[in-house]
């Protein structure tokens, strides 16, 4: 079964009580049952059923089961928000003394959220770059986990998943993966190598704009350690399961972020045309940069470009596409600013994902908070304009850039 087939037919796809074609909104705080030792089952996991919908829903469950298929994990969890998906799966191994490896050049709110982690003792050390002679001197016996993203926004920085998963495994610690600007259509970090798997599914999966959300999929192979991973000490017997079912019925159980069910509903319906949306924002995306490329005084930056550090990984790694993000720099801030108020079809919004072009002057907004120095770092300066781009008709697309970038000269 390819891709689009699959997000319409897989196995995940399973018929419903009341024969709906789609998954119903399960739109209920609770569930009620005909006898106590019935409800009792249900607590104590002796039975299949939903209790209370911070702890388990239909719906949530649909959207779980077809993500992780989509991604070939074992299983999946899904939460209110991308950011209360990364901390629930960071809190489920780390405790108090514990360290993290990460990228830098993360989703701002990552960054944010490892800073905070500071005060709970959970300290992150940050490098530029994942190879072995970067990696293997900041590796000690309380690392337990590397954090990274796929393909970084707005820097456009591949991870080579199988080089750094390798090296990861060597020391017996997990690679966690951000894949929320390749999503399962690019590539599926779990089959590269990668042992968990996070989405934002507010951006692409969702597509449409009109929700919050954010999942995690656990591959199921990687080989707890609960001498290592102390975090995990009373969840031993589950062995390679210990860090879903701790994460289930444990963290994301008590931190409370949930996926709210009409949003898990109008996820399941955006992840329906996920292919569809990829290849023509991939295309899109392609197609605007080689003509972006060739106004006077643009820079460019996309992954399908020859010119792109990351060129290789386009076919090595990513399916031979580009992705959804490309950035160029306009020469000044002032005609950065000119060029993204006379866009016409093309909307000022500090998103990524939908089916719309957003633009934005990171610069001004996401990174204004950020030092100089950690901004450029991930590929922003006072010129550059990021674009999210959509699937409008190419023709129109190019068309507005073009007019914008000339009547800024
Ligand atoms: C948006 C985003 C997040 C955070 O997701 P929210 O749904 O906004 O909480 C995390 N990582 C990446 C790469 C993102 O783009």
């Amino acid at each position: 079964m390819q891709f689009n087939t699959q997000l319409l037919h897989g196995k995940s796809i399973v018929k419903n009580p009341s024969k709906e074609m789609l998954p119903p909104i399960s739109q209920v705080t609770a569930y009620q049952y005909e006898s106590m030792e019935e409800l009792e089952k249900v607590f104590s996991h002796k039975s299949m059923g939903y209790a209370y919908t911070r702890i388990g829903n239909p719906t949530l469950t649909s959207f779980e089961q077809r993500i992780s298929e989509l991604e070939g994990g074992s299983g999946a969890v899904c939460c209110s928000s991308g950011m209360a998906a990364i901390s629930a799966a960071i809190l489920a191994v780390c405790e108090s003394g514990d360290e993290i490896i990460a990228r830098s050049g993360l989703y701002g709110g990552t960054i944010d959220l490892l800073h905070d982690l500071e005060k709970l003792g959970i300290h992150t050390v940050f490098t530029k770059d994942m190879t072995g002679e970067a990696l293997k001197p900041l590796i000690n016996e309380k690392t337990k986990l590397i954090f990274a993203e796929f393909i970084s926004n707005p820097a456009l920085q591949v991870l080579d998943i199988p080089l750094v998963s390798g090296i990861a495994h060597e020391y017996g610690i997990p690679l966690f993966v951000d894949s929320t600007t390749a999503t399962p259509f690019i590539a599926k970090p779990l089959l590269l190598g990668a042992d968990v798997v996070i989405h934002s599914t507010s951006k692409y999966l969702n597509g449409g704009g009109n929700s919050i959300g954010g999942v995690i999929v656990d591959g199921g192979k990687f080989a707890w350690n609960t001498d290592k991973h102390k975090a995990l000490s009373e969840f031993k017997k589950y062995g390679k399961a210990a860090f879903i079912i701790r994460l289930r019925t444990d963290i994301w159980e008590n931190l409370g972020g949930c996926m709210a069910p009409v949003n898990a509903f109008l996820t399941c319906i955006g992840l329906d045309t996920l292919g569809l949306r990829m290849e023509r924002i991939c295309d899109n995306a392609d197609k605007l940069a080689r003509t972006l490329n060739q106004l006077k005084g643009i820079e460019v930056s996309y992954l399908t470009l020859d010119n792109h550090p990351y060129h290789d990984y386009v076919d090595r790694e990513l399916n031979g596409y580009g992705g959804g993000i490309l950035t160029f720099r306009a020469g000044s801030k002032e005609r950065a600013f000119k060029i993204i108020n006379s866009l016409k079809y093309v909307m000022i919004a500090s998103n990524i994902g939908d089916i719309r072009t957003l633009v934005i002057h990171p610069a001004s907004t996401l990174y204004i908070r950020t030092e100089k120095e950690e901004m450029e770092a991930a590929g922003v300066y006072e010129d550059t304009i990021r674009v999210s781009v959509g699937i409008e008709n190419i023709e129109d697309l190019t068309e507005d850039f073009i007019k914008a970038v000339s009547e800024s000269e």
